[in-house]
């Protein structure tokens, strides 16, 4: 079947994770596609919607290998990229949850339209908080609109739907007070959970010492306000 016939544009998949939703065995689907350009991008493949290769995956190929796969697996996990780029997202949830799976959505919230036509099918959430709300722009290249992101955040907040927050500490981008507001914020907004996670400097980051990266998540002024923050709070190292 060719790309265009795909429900979903998937840039990879891996079959077997244990970290990507809390407490589950998943395979995860890398959704092609990102409005954002991050300076600490892992995903840069993934960025651009449209590529001219063919891709391994189709939809309808990994739907096939999950229902092999289902003796092995609890869970599907929707990533990306980002996942809510795609028109086909709600369509392809709602089949992979009708074959049983529960289901897992990594998002930075970029289109709140786009989480609410989706959110309903969906067991939990991985939500990316960027940092705080002045740094928007430069910290997703340009292209964030931090007003946009907090209605998705409110929206997943009041649907009940259990999800955690999580920020990529890379330093050349926030500092320990940046890390304060966004905690600060987090918790006035009523996130439960949150986690810090530590920067790997990227190809195209020469600079960034593993001290630095450290540095920042090990900050004892801010660990200790964040552990008082929120119900459950961690540094992912
Ligand atoms: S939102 Fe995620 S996938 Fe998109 S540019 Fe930022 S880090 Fe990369």
């Amino acid at each position: 079947m060719s790309e265009n016939k795909s429900v979903i544009k998937i840039g990879d998949v891996n079959p077997f994770s244990i970290v990507d939703f809390p407490d589950r065995i998943a395979a995860v689907v890398f959704m092609q596609g990102c409005p954002w350009r991050c300076p600490f991008c892992y995903n840069r493949e993934l960025q651009p919607l449209d590529i001219s290769d063919e891709p391994l995956w189709t939809f309808e190929k990994f739907l096939l290998f999950i229902q092999k796969r289902k003796h092995a697996l609890d869970a599907v996990v929707f990533s990306g990229g980002e996942p809510l780029m795609q028109k086909g997202l709600s369509k392809a949830v709602k089949e992979v949850k009708n074959l049983g799976f529960t289901v897992g959505l990594h998002t930075g919230g970029y289109d709140p339209k786009a989480l609410e036509n989706v959110l309903e099918y969906v067991d939990w959430v991985g939500f990316d908080i960027k940092g705080p709300k002045e740094k928007y722009k430069s910290l997703t290249g340009g292209f964030g609109i931090f007003d946009e992101v907090f209605k998705s955040l409110d929206m997943l907040i009041k649907s009940g739907v259990d999800f955690e927050c999580r920020t990529t500490c890379d330093p050349r981008a926030l500092t320990v007070e940046d890390l304060f507001e966004t905690g600060q914020f987090l918790k006035k907004a009523g996130v439960k959970e949150y986690y810090l996670q530590k920067y790997r400097p990227v190809e195209s980051d020469k600079t960034t010492s593993d001290m630095q990266c450290e540095a920042l998540i090990s900050d004892k002024d801010l660990t200790a306000f964040l552990k008082a923050s929120f119900e459950k709070f961690d540094v992912r190292r």
